[in-house]
């Protein structure tokens, strides 16, 4: 039988749905059957994975092949992701660059390249927000565009920044990260005409995430997929060695080799390629504070256990 290339883009009950690869914006998903034989290996299809796949009588497929995977984020479960966009709001909820910066360090370790992008850059009427709004996106600016990380800026209610965005995503698979109440599916829905996820005006309230019982589901923009589930919301350290640490701080990654011991851990070590730096200016203090911070989490976590 004939087999095509696709990508599962929804996993529910048993059923792939695949679409083809390549396809116009309006090219239709298949609905398949992984063949046995990948259970024998142990291996199960994520969203997110390429297949070969061939088609059935009916109209419904069967995943045939699972082709090599780049990457496999556990949550959401989805295989390939090559973008996350790291989304902080300028007003409310107040940017907090330590968070930031424990986001950035997960993305980091997960080996998945990161942009960053400041949502809800419209309140500049609404009484003492702008000032505040102004300086906390120039600071980002600043700190994280002089490390390589590109910033956007958005407006979800504007749409200001959203066509930037859009092709930004373009040829990639990616996933939204960040607190709850940035934007994120404000976002998603400026980002993908007709898409109506739901925000979180109610389920706030309700002091429930509107993501828990959801299955994730790739949503096709324009050249590109996005997952409808943010990643990396949980931010403990238990999964990251004290040593990986400084490798997710980039500017550290970079100054590491250069230190006199081998395993330094740039705190109080003589001959520190990051502490002189520190020193000089180079390295951003709010960032080095972070880091101290999280290996003293870090540690205090691998005592308890
Ligand atoms: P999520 O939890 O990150 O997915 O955030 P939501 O998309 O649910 O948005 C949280 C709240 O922020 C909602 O009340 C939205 O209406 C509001 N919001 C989202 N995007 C914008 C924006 O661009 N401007 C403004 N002013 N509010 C926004
Ligand atoms: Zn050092």
């Amino acid at each position: 039988t004939e087999q095509a290339l696709g990508r599962i883009v929804k996993a529910l009950s048993g059923y792939y749905y695949v679409r083809s690869e390549g396809d116009s914006p309006d090219s239709q998903t298949v609905q398949c059957r992984a063949r046995g034989v990948f259970k024998k290996r142990g291996l199960t299809p994520l969203v997110g994975d390429e297949v070969r796949f061939s088609l059935t009588e009916n109209g419904e497929g069967t995943v045939e092949e699972l082709l090599p995977r780049s990457s496999e984020l556990i949550r959401p479960p989805v295989a390939n992701i090559d973008l996350a966009i790291l989304v902080f709001s300028v007003t409310e909820p107040v940017l907090n660059l330590q968070l930031l910066d424990k986001f950035l360090v997960h993305i980091e370790h997960a080996g998945i390249p990161a942009v960053l992008c400041l949502s809800k850059q419209d309140l500049e009427t609404e009484g003492g927000f702008a000032e505040d709004a102004a300086s906390a996106a120039s600071s980002v600016n600043r700190i994280y565009r002089k490390l390589g990380y590109e910033v956007y800026g958005t407006s979800s209610r504007k749409g200001a920044g959203i066509q930037e965005l859009k092709e930004r995503l373009n040829g990639h698979l990616a996933v939204f990260a960040g607190q709850s109440g940035v934007g994120k599916s404000s976002l998603l829905n400026a980002l993908v005409p007709g898409l109506t996820l739901e925000t979180n005006e109610i389920s706030n309230r309700l002091g429930r995430g509107k993501h828990t019982t959801r299955h994730v589901e790739l949503i096709n923009v324009d050249g590109g997929y996005v997952a409808d589930t943010p990643g990396f919301s949980q931010l403990d350290f238990g999964e990251l060695g004290i040593d990986d640490l400084s490798y997710c701080f980039i500017e550290m990654r970079e100054l590491s080799p250069d230190c006199k011991f081998r395993g330094c851990t740039h705190v109080h070590e003589p001959s520190c390629a990051v502490l002189a730096a520190l020193e000089a200016g180079e390295i951003e203090q709010s960032r080095y504070d972070h880091y101290v911070l999280f290996l003293s989490e870090m540690k205090e976590i691998k005592r308890r256990y």
